[in-house]
């Protein structure tokens, strides 16, 4: 199928671009790699009337660290971020997660602004978001401004942002000293959309898990940051207590079922990453009996 009709206007600013998103409102969509648009348009899943193409805003391109903060711009491709030796340092979940986003050509078009919008809850980047504890920053006729990951995601493709704003970055806080990571996911081949996957940003201290935001994707229709691994927290971990915390993930979670998988084996391979999670980050291969199929 081919897209209906549409209008294509590139934008030469932020300001230029959100001058035409406010004047077309709904009827507009923003432009960044087309990898998601481009497929729902062709297949008629959408049809703007407008398309507000932001590809030659330089300013909202690029990586930078400063003060503790790294800024990522909204047209940062995904394979800027793969071999960027900034991410690397300083946000290294972002590098393990974005080599399972898509394939080589999508990962060379596709952009972390656009990503984060199109919010499908079985994407990496949006569940990173989350577990790095990143701001969303927002530009609109009134000005910026700045919503936390936690909050951005609102539902199955749907967002704080309105159709009369642009995403133009996000904020991560450079990861402490202490901090450690963990990225996993179950997908069909390398590259496919998750069937459920994990992103986890933790603080270990003393061979203790000092802090940890475990954030699971494609269980829900959003990322969910879960609380279940609170219990976990300063404290010496047992396999018990592991296993609490799984059965309190299994209560917590309520993932929908789809052709890929049931609600029950979303909830069983979450549990699995949890349990894999904990081994891998304190170090604990003991702990990871829970974590096999
Ligand atoms: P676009 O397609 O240009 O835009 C997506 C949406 O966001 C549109 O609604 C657009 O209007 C809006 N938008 C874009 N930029 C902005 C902005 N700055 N401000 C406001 N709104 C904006 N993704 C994954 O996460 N994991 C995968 O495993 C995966 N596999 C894929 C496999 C295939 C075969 C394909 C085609 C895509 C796959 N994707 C996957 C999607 C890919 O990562 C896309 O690049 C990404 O979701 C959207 O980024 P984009 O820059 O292409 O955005």
């Amino acid at each position: 199928m081919k897209a209906s009709a549409f209008s294509y206007a590139r934008a030469t600013s932020v300001g230029n671009a959100i001058e035409l998103l406010v004047a077309h409102g709904e009827r507009a969509k923003v432009l960044s790699g087309g990898q998601s648009l481009m497929p729902a348009m062709n297949l008629r899943l959408v049809a703007p009337e407008l398309i507000v193409d932001i590809g030659d805003i330089n300013e909202l391109r690029g990586i930078a660290v400063r003060g503790g903060v790294v800024t990522i711009g909204a047209l940062t491709r995904h394979a800027d971020l793969l071999k960027s030796p900034e991410i690397a340092a300083h946000a290294p979940l972002l590098t393990d997660a974005v080599a399972h986003v898509a394939h080589p050509a999508i990962r060379n078009r596709g952009t972390i602004g656009g990503s984060l919008a199109h919010a499908d809850p079985a994407s990496e980047l949006p569940a990173c978001m989350v577990a790095l504890n990143a701001t969303i920053i927002i530009s609109g006729s009134a000005g910026e401004r700045r919503v936390p990951a936690r909050d951005f995601f609102t539902g199955i493709y749907e967002t704080a942002l309105s159709a009369q704003e642009l995403l133009v970055a996000v904020e991560l806080p450079v990861a402490p000293k202490k901090s450690a990571h963990f990225f996993c996911e179950f997908a069909r081949r390398h590259g496919d959309y998750a069937i459920v996957g994990m992103a986890a940003q933790a603080i270990v201290e003393n061979d203790l898990l000092a802090d940890l935001r475990p954030v699971f994707f494609a269980v829900g229709n959003r990322p969910v940051l879960a609380n279940a691994g609170a219990k976990l927290l300063k404290t010496s971990v047992t396999p018990a207590l592991l296993s609490e915390a799984s059965d309190d993930l299994g209560e917590e979670l309520d993932p929908p079922e789809d052709q890929q998988a049931s609600s029950s084996m979303r909830r069983h391979l979450a549990k699995v990453l949890l349990a894999r999670c904990v081994s891998a980050l304190l170090g604990r291969p003991d702990l990871s009996a829970g974590g096999s199929l």
